[in-house]
């Protein structure tokens, strides 16, 4: 079977430095037992971390990959130059979401201290980062403030102003869990969406991670503003944030695509079995059988995703759109009739062929940019450093 190319549209590839942690943790408990191991990384752990994540991705069929990176280590921002050459060995498309935290815990935030960035210097290198490497095609670069509790507004305001005078698209965390929602709830009396308005935020220029806690009327809202969800199932069952409305965000007009999340919350690591999981946890939540499909769930993750991001060129399988391809291995597809609902609801599977514009980055379910085996060794050796 032939699809287009996966769109993993929400991941942090340097968290895969930190699997294993927090196995029983909520969002905020696991974000603050990680923020200070997370602390002490340094720019080449991230470069090793995005190698075998990319990697991972890559062999499970997906093509573009949005990573949203947070940690700048001791303000070094040549991390997001690792990152774009990290994309560059494995060959696959990357949206390059320069994150932000400048809201540390003396100032009433969640991350410590000597995780935090100035707001100036995070402006100055957002310039820098998209100067760099935006080429609008193979590394697109986005704006992306972490979430509302580790930013402060002046930087959620400024962020938004910096991507539309370059035309880039936003990218935070919003509605997760119901922590959030109170966090926000207590410091400025609004739900995170309100919020969200009042900072200039809710434009069709805006997808968003996880979006789970909407009410009716922000559902609409936010489908009425042409807005973006990337659904990170597994990640959200892990942490038990919640369970994302799909159906009814995507029958209000909001893009919803599906995120991987960081290996850190789904060490899976791989796109193709986020597909078996959003239709479970889709239909979990409507307590309907059908209330989501095979094809809506490949849909999700092609089509779905690349809308998320803004890239019309992508997601089909159509004349005029890129050549991002994937060849599924057919062994076990043969016996049943819909191939679609094999790929969607059996076993996981890895790519057996995977093109990106047309060339080969997965040939007979080898990567080719770089041996895996290798990449694995020298994360290991790094991960291992970190070991309490
Ligand atoms: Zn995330």
């Amino acid at each position: 079977m032939i699809t287009a190319g996966l769109v993993n549209t929400h991941h942090h590839l340097f968290q895969w430095m930190t699997r294993g942690r927090c196995v029983g943790c909520n969002l905020f408990d696991w974000l603050t037992e990680l923020y200070p191991v997370w602390g002490r990384l340094e720019v080449e752990d991230v470069h090793a971390a995005a190698l075998v994540g990319l990697a991972e991705l890559a062999r499970s069929g997906c093509t573009t990959a949005a990573d949203h990176h947070y940690l700048v280590p001791r303000g070094d921002d040549t991390v997001f130059d690792a990152l774009a050459e990290a994309a560059t060995t494995i060959g696959i498309r990357l949206h390059l979401a320069r994150g932000s935290m400048d809201l540390g815990e003396s100032s009433g935030g969640l991350p410590p201290d000597h995780v935090v960035e100035d707001l100036d210097a995070i402006l100055a290198s957002t310039e820098s980062v998209i100067e760099r490497h935006h080429d609008g095609e193979r590394i697109v670069v986005t704006v992306a403030p972490c979430s509302p509790f580790s930013v402060t507004p002046e930087l959620m305001r400024e962020s938004a102003a910096l991507a539309r005078r370059h035309g880039l698209k936003l990218h935070t965390h919003l509605a997760e869990t119901l922590d959030e929602e109170r966090d926000a709830l207590e410091r400025f009396g609004k739900r995170p969406v309100d919020l969200l308005d009042d900072l200039g935020w809710i434009e069709g220029d805006l997808w968003v991670a996880h979006g789970i806690h909407f009410d009716d009327a922000e559902v609409d809202r936010l489908g009425a503003a042409g807005f973006g969800v990337a659904h990170c199932p597994s990640s959200n069952a892990r942490l038990a944030a919640g369970m994302c409305r799909v159906v009814d965000l995507e029958a209000a007009g909001v893009s919803v695509g599906l995120g991987v999340d960081g290996a850190a919350s789904n060490e899976v690591g791989a796109l193709q079995s986020e597909l078996r999981q959003a239709l479970y946890t889709a239909r979990q939540r409507a307590l309907r059988a059908d209330a989501l499909m095979p094809p809506d769930a490949l849909r999700l993750a092609t089509e779905g995703g690349a809308r998320c991001l803004g890239r019309d060129d992508l997601g089909r399988l159509e004349p005029g759109l890129r050549a991002d391809v994937v060849v599924w291995p057919g062994d076990d597809l043969r016996d049943i009739a819909d191939p679609v609902a094999g790929l969607v609801l059996g076993p996981d599977r890895l790519a057996r062929h995977v093109f990106v514009g047309g060339g080969a980055v997965v040939r007979d379910g080898e990567l080719l940019g770089a041996d895996l085996a290798a990449l694995r060794g020298n994360l290991a050796g790094r991960a291992r450093r970190l070991w309490p």
